[in-house]
């Protein structure tokens, strides 16, 4: 396993100069993705208020420093079947030609287990890696709209996924945003979870608006990606609900097929690099059409 891991990442260090050749020069880095991911593993289990989870944001908030990018803290308390629990969403904002924005987000906390030791390398560690390099690549891009690179806390349950014991932050962001009434710019929102697994096969979710989960699963198979982001269909429930309820268009790239789902298996040896660009060069070939779309 660890020998395949590192054949993927030979494997696109020597295919690189010759795919960037011709083409735009900056595009998304599993190289660097994949330190992120790294990092965040090493830190150890991230719950929602835990002092590892303040060790995540600063290490997510130091990245994006270094690419030139501030980062907003959203932060509240929030009534949890455990009682109140500090929680904090972190927002990058890179501005494009025009102030509409389109959000890519995901989560960066990992779900509580006591019982065992949880990394969460794909479920919630490949999320924030790929929002870290994302942003880095959006930065480099003449953007026709305003990217927003959202890190939502409080994804997960604290104990199980029902009644209001999941999707805090997404939830808190909508709320916080059709209190200030800045929803209307927000044109469209990507969600990315559990993009890790090395054995890749994203599903098309029906709860997703279809216009724009069309342009994403149509880039993919300008890419010959299709083996990846399957046609088959699926129906997910994850922080775009709150979005789609509030009406704004959204898609959850979601990979739920893992093997390795909320058991002390989500390591670093049950996902890969090649995973992370996929999914990067998926979504930087979709957004000039959603770019379009938003913007006619
Ligand atoms: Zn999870």
């Amino acid at each position: 396993m660890v020998f395949s891991v590192f054949f993927a990442i030979s494997a696109l260090a020597v295919v690189g100069p010759f795919a960037a050749f011709g083409q735009q020069a900056r595009g998304f880095d599993s190289s660097r993705a994949w330190e992120h991911l790294r990092q965040f593993v090493a830190i150890g289990p991230r719950p929602s208020g835990s002092p590892a989870i303040e060790q995540s944001r600063k290490y997510i908030k130091d990245q994006l420093a270094a690419i030139g990018l501030k980062t907003v803290e959203q932060a509240w308390d929030d009534q949890t079947p455990l009682g109140r629990v500090h929680m904090v969403n972190l927002i990058a904002t890179i501005p494009g030609a025009s102030r509409n924005r389109i959000a890519i987000t995901g989560h960066y906390d990992t779900k509580l287990f006591r019982e065992f030791r949880f990394v969460g390398a794909s479920d919630g560690g490949s999320s924030a890696a790929f929002l870290i390099e994302i942003a880095r690549a959006l930065k480099a891009r003449k953007n026709a709209v305003t990217m927003e690179i959202v890190f939502l806390d409080g994804e997960e349950a604290v104990i199980e996924w029902r009644g209001n014991d999941h999707t805090y932050g997404s939830r808190h962001y909508v709320e916080v945003a059709q209190r200030e009434k800045t929803l209307p710019s927000l044109k469209a929102m990507i969600l990315v979870d559990m993009i890790g697994d090395r054995d890749l096969g994203i599903r098309r979710d029906s709860n997703s608006t279809k216009w724009l989960t069309d342009i994403v699963w149509n880039a993919a198979a300008s890419l010959k990606l299709s083996n990846y982001f399957l046609p088959a269909p699926t129906t997910v429930e994850d922080d775009h609900l709150p979005f789609i309820a509030a009406g704004v268009p959204s898609v959850d790239i979601i990979d739920l097929d893992y093997d390795a789902w909320h058991t002390q298996r989500d390591t670093l040896d049950a996902v890969s690099a090649r995973s992370l660009q996929v999914v990067g060069d998926v979504l930087l070939a979709a957004l000039p059409q959603i770019e379009a779309r938003i913007s006619r």
